[in-house]
Formats: structure tokens, C-alpha cells, sequence
């Protein structure tokens, strides 16, 4: 099988901007971006970190400042329009290439994602989380997961590229929702997918649940739910750009250090478990082949090609 990554050198280089929980409709039970990236920027303030991160490293990659951790496309007329002549001036100057941002899938209709192309946008992340109803019911999103269908559907005819962001091991999460996510994985066709397991963040509603033991969290069904999303979508051809949280603002985690390469690792192991023996893989995840190896359940037989 020819697995399918992004090469480091065609990575543009990703300016984040947070924008923490604005825009968000409701609270979704699980999320705190305050903890996961502090309080956020302000418009006025998205042209000084631009320039302070391409002081620091740009090279010759093309560079995309991203709005992240809030749902961009429900912000107020207002703050959204300050946001985006933030974007298209820092364009203008030069300073960077394009646009992104991540947001609800049941914030998109065709006229916003028109407007998103007109003002230099050329990716949105949609936090899908699951495609199971049931699942996105109790995790508090609002949403269904016809919501996403739909958003997909209408960011692809607007020429822009999609990317769907789920989150794998959810307390409770039953086998048959993660089957359903990655039956829908296949079926809408993402240009790339991100993968966050689980995570309970204090104060959260589900943190509090888990705490009094109303739900139930395992990280190993975690790590082992991020594979097959990872493999449903490997299957289709279609990339993961990243697997976990950057780990900078997270105090602890009950996932190893290397989590994303462990996922693959899962991944390729249980390939190989069902007859899979010739594997053409980007040479970036090589320590993922090591971590198969090591486990024990890793044919000698296996070939692995790295590309
Ligand atoms: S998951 Fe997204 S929509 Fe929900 S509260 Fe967090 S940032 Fe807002």
C-alpha cells in the first residue's frame, strides 16, 4: 500500500492567529481553547505576529496566516470584516500568500464561502469531531453531521480546499461511531484530514463528567480509533497533516510523547495484520516503522519502501 503524507518541503509555513472561541455559537462540551492557546489576538494586533514569525523562520516556503481556535466564519459582520482587511493588507504587502481558517461546519453557506475566496482565503478546516449524530450530540456541538456534508460540498464548489479536523476517543465513543466517521471520511473526500485524540481539559463539561465517573475515557481506544480515521482516510489517498495538539501550552497529556508516530505505527501493524506486506511510506514517518517493528506484531516478511 502507498501511504500518502506531505512532503516537509511542500508544507507552507502556517501562521497561527487564535481568535479563542470567538464567533462559537455555544461551548462545546469538551473544548477550552483558552488553555489550549491563551486568549487570542485582536485585529489589530495580526500584523505584528505576522512579522515576528517571518523574522524568525520563513525560508523559501510559501507562507499562510490561519485563524484559529474559534469559529471564524460566525464572528460578528464587524470583527469579521476587521479580521479580514488585517488578512488582505498583510497580503498586499507581501508579508504572506494566502489565507486560512478553521471554523463550524454550520457556519458555511455560499455566500460566505464566496467571500471567503474573494478575500484570499484558499483553505478552510472545518471541525467536523465525528460524523456520528449521536456522538456530536453529546459532545454539545449544535450541529449535525449533514451540517458538514453540506459545508464540504459547497467550500469544494467554491475552489477552495477542505480540511476536516476529527477527534478520535471520545468518551463513550462506540465502535460504530468511529466506523460511520470513517465510511464518511471516504465518501466526502476531504483534501486532508487532522486527527486529535482526546483530550479531558479541566473545567470542561465532559471533564467534569469523567471526574464523576457519568463517562468513561481510555486513551489506548484513543490512540487505536485515531488509526482507523488515519486509515480510512490513507485508503481514499487522502493525507493527515497532523495527528495530536502541539503540545506548548498543555500541562500533561495521557498520551506518549510521540503520539502521532505511534498512530501510524498502530496503522501499519494492523495492515500487515490483515496480509498487507509491501508498504511505500514518506520517509518522514520512519520512526513509525521502527515503533512497528518493535512491537511484536510486525511480519519479517514486510518490504517497506520509503519515498
Ligand atoms: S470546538 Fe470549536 S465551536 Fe466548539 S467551542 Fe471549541 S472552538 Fe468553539
Amino acid at each position: 500500500m502507498t501511504f500518502h503524507g506531505i512532503a516537509p518541503g511542500e508544507r507552507p509555513l502556517i501562521i497561527p492567529v487564535f481568535i479563542t472561541h470567538r464567533g462559537c455559537t455555544n461551548r462545546c462540551a469538551f473544548c477550552d481553547q483558552e488553555a489550549i492557546a491563551g486568549a487570542g489576538a485582536l485585529p489589530e494586533e495580526v500584523p505584528g505576529i505576522v512579522e515576528k514569525y517571518r523574522n524568525w523562520s520563513a525560508g523559501d516556503r510559501p507562507v499562510e496566516l490561519s485563524f484559529y481556535g474559534g469559529s471564524f466564519t460566525a464572528l460578528p459582520v464587524r470583527e469579521l470584516g476587521e479580521y479580514l482587511q488585517a488578512g488582505t493588507e498583510l497580503i498586499a504587502r507581501g508579508l504572506v500568500g494566502a489565507l486560512r481558517c478553521s471554523t463550524r461546519p454550520d457556519t458555511i453557506n455560499a455566500g460566505m464561502a464566496k467571500l471567503l475566496t474573494s478575500s484570499g482565503f484558499t483553505v478552510v478546516e472545518l471541525g467536523a469531531q465525528t460524523m456520528s449524530d449521536r456522538l456530536l450530540t453529546e459532545m454539545e456541538r449544535g450541529h449535525t453531521a449533514d451540517d458538514t456534508r453540506r459545508a464540504v460540498r459547497m467550500l469544494k464548489e467554491a475552489g477552495l480546499t477542505v480540511v476536516l479536523q476529527f477527534m478520535s476517543g471520545y468518551p463513550d465513543e462506540t465502535p460504530q461511531d468511529v466506523a460511520t466517521t470513517c465510511r464518511a471520511v471516504a465518501e466526502m473526500r476531504p483534501d486532508a484530514i487532522r486527527i486529535y485524540p482526546f483530550l479531558p481539559l479541566a473545567g470542561t463539561k465532559i471533564a467534569e463528567r469523567l471526574q464523576c465517573k457519568e463517562a468513561r475515557f481510555d486513551p489506548v481506544a484513543a490512540i487505536e480509533r485515531a488509526a482507523d480515521i488515519f486509515l480510512a482516510a490513507q485508503e481514499s489517498g487522502i493525507p493527515t497533516i497532523r495527528i495530536g495538539l502541539p503540545k506548548e501550552n498543555l500541562v500533561e497529556t495521557p498520551y506518549p510523547d510521540n503520539l502521532a508516530q505511534v498512530v501510524v505505527a498502530e496503522a501499519l501493524v494492523r495492515l500487515a495484520k490483515k496480509g498487507e506486506r509491501e508498504f511505500e511510506i514518506p520517509a518522514a514517518w520512519e520512526t513509525s516503522v521502527a515503533i512497528a517493528k518493535k512491537s511484536g506484531r510486525w511480519p519479517q516478511e514486510a518490504k517497506v519502501v520509503f519515498s
